[in-house]
């Protein structure tokens, strides 16, 4: 596994912040899924999303990516995501749990998402071998393929914000070095932000930048493994905080 990756902070070299989650809060019939989460991002970075199973890291990705409805602001690049389709082609998803059509092949597949998102399907940064022949079905195989085939329709369109819900559970170990390898260049090339869940964060900490951990729905930690300076906890004083506005 990489060492993990030092870096100048953010503040040093002057970059602008893109990655902004303001009060996101999300209430289920059930309880809280998410209590007034804030935190920031600068480009280039990798962030482990940790926390014990429910609490909170598919809620906040599945918001991040617009797919679930909140309360609160995510901004990218100072421009607030909402449902127009511009600013979300920025964002490449990945979900914990990816049904994919048993009868279709690879290429097929790739082509579609390309297709939907405007984008070219043989310019994808992945790493030669990282999927099997285009041609094979998603039926013939195993989940750990099926997951890669996921994580290469997450990188179609080659946005610049990746939500990753447990990407390397169902990846062998030459699976998970390729996909780390591969997350590091994408970050540090191309200034992608990548957001990683995982419940067991360890294994990130070598390979991510900071850590931000969840609990029972709230933000209750972050750790900054490489001293990039990357996160602030609560960087938003909330309404009734704000003086004169
Ligand atoms: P994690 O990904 O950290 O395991 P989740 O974000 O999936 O946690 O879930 C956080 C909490 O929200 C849990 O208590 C879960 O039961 C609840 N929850 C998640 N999705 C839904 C939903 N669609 N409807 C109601 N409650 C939900
Ligand atoms: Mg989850």
């Amino acid at each position: 596994m990489p060492e993990g990756r030092p870096r100048e902070s953010a503040a040093s070299v002057g970059v602008a912040v893109p990655v902004e989650v303001r009060h996101v809060t999300k209430v289920y019939r059930g309880g809280w899924g998410l209590h007034d989460v804030s935190f920031t991002l600068p480009m280039g970075v990798i962030a482990a999303l940790g926390g014990p199973n429910g609490s909170g890291k598919s809620t906040l990705l599945r918001c991040m990516a617009g797919l679930a409805r909140y309360e609160g602001e995510v901004r990218l690049h100072g421009e607030r995501l909402d449902a127009r389709p511009g600013p979300r082609r920025a964002i490449g998803f990945l979900a914990q749990t990816v049904i994919l059509p048993e009868h279709a092949t690879i290429d097929e597949v790739i082509d579609l998402f390309a297709r939907l998102r405007g984008a070219d399907p043989q310019r994808l940064p992945l790493p030669a071998g990282f999927l099997n022949a285009g041609t094979d079905r998603i039926g013939e195989l195993s989940g750990g393929q099926r997951h890669r085939v996921a994580l290469a329709i997450a990188l179609v369109g080659n946005p610049t914000l990746l939500l990753l819900d447990e990407p390397i559970a169902s990846l062998d170990e030459r699976g998970r070095a390729v996909f780390w390898e591969m997350l590091a260049t994408l970050c540090e090339r191309d200034g992608v932000t990548a957001i990683v869940s995982s419940p067991s964060p360890s294994e990130l900490r070598a390979v991510a930048d900071v850590g931000l951990f969840l609990d029972d729905g709230r933000l209750v930690r972050e750790e900054d493994f490489s001293g990039v300076g990357a996160t602030i906890m609560h960087p938003f004083p909330s309404d009734d905080e704000q003086v004169g506005s």
